[in-house]
């Protein structure tokens, strides 16, 4: 099997689009690691501290930030989300797989950065719920939010959605399953570009 360098492979859409459990299951299934972010919000019922996000106080986001510990962070939906490059440079260097969830501003972000392990690995793919009434629907249903959140989030949701073209791949959702193959079909093909694979001669024995 040849070696290759780790993918970055960058998820956004619009809250309610399904992505978190898109990135959810491909980290379960172990075909990538899923880059815990931290943020400022609270947790929601059955999160927890390291392992769906790292809450943070303000202090103690403001802090890494003067640290320069972020690869990225943004404010969304009036709290602050980053990820820390600790989470995410060593393991592409280690030839492993990132799969990041993230907005439209921090994604932006990263395909700005100028290090050059994140230049060769990123993968941006942008969700895009099936209808405005089924984003609504999902918003709704989760029943973790009040009606003033859903509102803020069902907002945010459709000028996100403005940004789709800045990504190279874009996949309409449809069923959970439909949805979760087309997303490992991409990383798969990812995995085959020449440029990310060391070939070496061929065994001819
Ligand atoms: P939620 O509060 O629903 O978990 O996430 C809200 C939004 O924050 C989602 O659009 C999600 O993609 C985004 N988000 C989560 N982690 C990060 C991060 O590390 N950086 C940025 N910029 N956005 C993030």
């Amino acid at each position: 099997m040849p070696s290759r360098s780790g993918i970055l492979y960058l998820i956004s859409g619009p809250s309610g689009s399904g992505k978190t459990t898109l990135c959810r299951r491909l980290a379960s299934e172990q075909q990538a690691e899923y880059a815990i972010s931290c943020t400022t919000r609270a947790p929601r019922e059955g999160e927890s501290h390291g392992v769906d996000y790292y809450f943070l106080s303000i202090h103690e986001f403001k802090s890494k930030i003067e640290k320069g510990e972020f690869l990225e962070f943004a404010e969304v939906h009036g709290n602050y989300y980053g990820t820390l490059l600790s989470e995410v440079v060593t393991k592409l260097e280690s030839g492993k797989d990132v799969v990041m969830d993230i907005d439209v501003q921090g994604a932006a972000l990263v395909r700005n950065s100028k290090n050059p392990s994140i230049k060769l690995a990123l993968v941006d793919l942008f969700i895009m719920p099936p209808t405005v009434a089924e984003l609504r629907k999902r918003l709704t249903g989760r029943g973790t939010d009040s009606d003033e959140v859903i509102e803020l989030r069902m907002n945010n949701s459709l000028e996100e959605m403005a940004y789709k073209d800045q990504y190279s791949y874009l996949l309409c959702s449809g069923t959970h399953e439909e949805d979760y193959l087309q997303f490992l079909a991409l990383l798969q093909s990812q995995r085959l570009m020449t440029s990310r694979l060391d070939v070496k001669t061929l065994d001819v024995g």
